[in-house]
Order: structure tokens, then C-alpha cells, then sequence
């Protein structure tokens, strides 16, 4: 099991408590912070190559999880309960480590890009 420290996992909680808070209240607010991002990289300056991928991923992310955001309300649920077990960081399907630019991109996913990958091809 390569779970975070918990001091370390602070950071994610406090996402997953405002991405929570988001969902549960305003969702337009959501979409519109993506569009604007949208527009912003796309008319200003060139984003580090090392960045863009995750910040695409980040955006088609927001976009698409407004779609099914009962399933993850579950999973923001699941990911504040891991970081109580202080097990928060590892994948729940290998206890792999999950890498810190996936956490960022989606703090509650419980699956590192390897299990996930597998899991969606099912
Ligand atoms: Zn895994």
C-alpha cells in the first residue's frame, strides 16, 4: 500500500470538499471555469508542452463529469473516507501509487492510469 502522508493528503481533501461543495450547489459555475479556461489557452500564451496533456485532461474532466455526478459524489465520498484510513494516494485495485499529476487532475479517483485503463476497456 503506497498511501500519502496525511499532511500530504490535506491538499486533496481540501479539493474534494470545494469540488463537493461545487457539485452540490452550483454546477454552471463549473462549466463556465472550463470554457473560460478554454478560451484563455487557446487565444494566450502557449502552454508548456509538459502541462498541456494534463491540462486537457483536466478540462475534458470537469466537462464530462457534470454527466454523472451522482457516481462522483460516491467516489469524492470514498476518496475523504481514504484519506481518514490515511490509505489516500494508492490505487484501491493494485495499492500501487497513484502518480500526484493524476490526484490532481481527478483528486477522487481510486484507481491508478494503468487499473483505470483496464477497468473502462471492460
Ligand atoms: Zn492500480
Amino acid at each position: 500500500m503506497k498511501a500519502m502522508k496525511k499532511s500530504e493528503a490535506k491538499v486533496y481533501k481540501e479539493r474534494l470538499l470545494a469540488i463537493r461543495a461545487r457539485m452540490r450547489g452550483d454546477v454552471s459555475a463549473l462549466a463556465s471555469a472550463a470554457l473560460e479556461k478554454n478560451a484563455t489557452s487557446a487565444g494566450g500564451m502557449p502552454i508548456h508542452m509538459a502541462d498541456a496533456g494534463t491540462d486537457n485532461y483536466e478540462q475534458e474532466f470537469s466537462l464530462s463529469f457534470m454527466e454523472k455526478d451522482e457516481e462522483t459524489l460516491e467516489l469524492i465520498e470514498a476518496a475523504l473516507e481514504r484519506i481518514e484510513d490515511g490509505t489516500y494516494g494508492a490505487c484501491v485495485s493494485c495499492e500501487g501509487k497513484i502518480p500526484k499529476t493524476r490526484l490532481n487532475a481527478i483528486p477522487f479517483t481510486p484507481n491508478c492510469v494503468h487499473c483505470a485503463s483496464q477497468l473502462e476497456s471492460r
